[in-house]
């Protein structure tokens, strides 16, 4: 997020030492931004704390004060032994990436990989921390396995628990997450929770470690721009799909159907075509995600489910290269140990460098596809490699649609207005704008929807409709020619009677 520094100046001649005194205004629930209430404070430390400019590299010390009744204070940060609630950073870097729940959390602690886990739930909620411990000691050593080793000596998870929560975001040894208090009791909320921790814990290496140059050190004062938040986030969003797989959670169905999801959407996302994975992640600080708008659909494409899309066919281009020696997790662990050996991010040709070594071919046109490039995904070749089918069930089916998403305005007024317009279809071309108040179709009033409805799927693709608009209160008649509906829905066989190239590409691609 865009957080621009403000900076004080103290003019002191006669100390070395200065003791300031502030305040700091903690209302915005998220899992990036302080809170304080009554019942908790979750200070996100880079909205709260100071340093002191040019020494960022300074140790620092912070001592908590609970409020009254408050005894619990979670945070990845180092205790001070002998001294409660007080804690170091070895430098300013580690305190930002280091945020710290203070209050009456549930906690409770799991062993994995080595590593001491430590949960912290707010909010209270449906969970129930016996299973809990279990599955997410899963998640960690399916994570760690890729790797080969864990990097902290202990991991700490800030669970915000809401009634409707959600969102994670990935620091150096802990993590916070939203969700929503009732979400445990079904297996879609419980296997939503996980798929969220195991996107934010794989972050520990694929952001925090691995990461691209320049994400870290961080300038605090500027944004910082990368090409490769395909692989920092998309990849990291593929990976959950893995471990979801590897740990039990999900079955090869399961995973396939998510996968093809994924595909599904970034060919349905008339951005797609026009914005690459590469464009996107340098774009992220006007992601429209973050900043929506009504036309982002066809301008963006999110680097989560491009990257994710990138993610899948990579590795499943590595494992085919490789007759399923070699795969993605393969080129995970390498660049790794690269940056740790190196001491610093990697850049774009080298990510790309090291999947030529361990795959053995040449990815540039790959790369010109996929990363720099807007085809559609030859999804069918792809999934072939591991013996599944995979077919596009509107293929060849030509029904007409008519491109623009309109609602009726809340409060009663009945006026049904344009919401968005999807590039290239009739209404797009034909000149309906958002903010339109479509009136009728083909003289059929508009708020009777599901006459509206009919108005358009009784037509022909070629076929014209008038639709009757008023735009800032002027009456206006355009004549909109119905386009193909083009989007994609998937269908998919994993085959049984594979062949023996097709079985090793698959058990190495779902390690399972
Ligand atoms: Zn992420």
């Amino acid at each position: 997020m865009l957080l621009k520094h403000i900076t004080w100046r103290i003019f002191n001649a006669k100390t070395n030492a200065v003791k300031i005194n502030y305040r700091v205004y903690a209302f915005e629930i998220s899992v990036r931004t302080a809170f304080i209430d009554a019942s908790h404070a979750f200070l996100s430390s880079a909205n709260i704390f100071m340093y002191p400019a040019g020494m960022i590299k300074t140790p620092s010390t912070v001592k908590i004060i609970p409020f009254a009744g408050w005894d619990k204070v979670s945070t990845g940060l180092e205790p001070v032994a002998g001294q409660q609630f007080t804690y170091t950073a070895s430098d300013f870097d580690i305190l930002f990436d280091s945020p710290i729940e203070v209050g009456t959390q549930d906690v409770f602690e799991f062993n994995a990989a080595g590593v001491r886990h430590e949960v912290a739930m707010y909010g209270g909620g449906n969970y129930d921390k016996e299973r809990l411990k279990v599955d997410m000691a899963k998640i960690v050593e399916q994570a760690t396995a890729i790797y080969g080793e864990n990097p902290n000596k202990h991991y700490t998870f800030i669970v915000h628990n809401y009634a409707q929560g959600g969102g994670g975001l990935e620091h150096l040894n802990s993590t916070v997450l939203g969700a929503s208090r009732n979400q445990y009791s079904s297996s879609m909320g419980y296997n939503g929770f996980l798929g969220l921790v195991a996107h934010e814990y794989h972050h520990l290496w694929n952001v925090k470690r691995l990461r691209p140059i320049a994400l870290g050190p961080f300038d605090y004062d500027n944004e910082n721009y990368t090409t490769n938040l395909w692989v920092a986030e998309g990849f990291t969003s593929y990976y959950e799909n893995k471990f979801m797989l590897r740990a039990g959670f999900t079955n090869p169905q399961g995973y396939v159907t998510s996968l093809l999801g994924a595909i599904g959407t970034v060919m349905n996302t008339p951005g797609s075509k026009i914005n690459s994975a590469a464009e996107s992640s340098f774009n992220a600080w006007i992601n429209p995600a973050y900043r929506p708008s009504e036309n982002a659909k066809n301008t963006f494409i999110s680097y989560y489910t491009k990257g994710e899309v990138v993610g899948t066919l990579m590795d499943l281009e590595i494992i085919n290269a490789t007759k399923g020696a070699k795969s993605l997790d393969d080129v995970m662990k390498a660049m790794y140990l690269q940056c740790k050996t190196l001491k610093r991010g990697y850049t774009d040709a080298e990510f790309k460098a090291m999947v030529e070594k361990i795959s053995g071919i040449s990815f540039t046109s790959f790369w010109d596809k996929y990363v720099t490039g807007t085809v559609p995904v030859e999804y069918a070749k792809y999934f072939a490699y591991a013996g599944i089918d995979v077919v596009n069930e509107n293929e060849g089916k030509s029904v007409p649609y008519f491109g623009a998403a309109a609602a009726r305005t809340p409060g009663g007024s009945g006026k049904v207005i344009v919401g968005s317009v999807t590039r290239g279809s009739g209404a797009w071309n034909g000149g309906i704008n958002v903010n339109d108040e479509i009136v009728s179709i083909d003289n059929v009033p508009a708020e009777m929807m599901l006459e509206r409805m009919a108005v358009i799927t009784d037509k022909k693709v070629g076929d014209v409709v008038k639709v009757s608009i008023v735009r800032d209160g002027l009456k206006k008649d355009l004549n909109i020619t119905l386009t193909a509906n083009d989007a994609v829905r998937f269908k998919s066989e994993i085959k049984e009677n594979a062949t023996p190239l097709q079985l090793a590409v698959r058990k190495k691609w779902m390690g399972i």
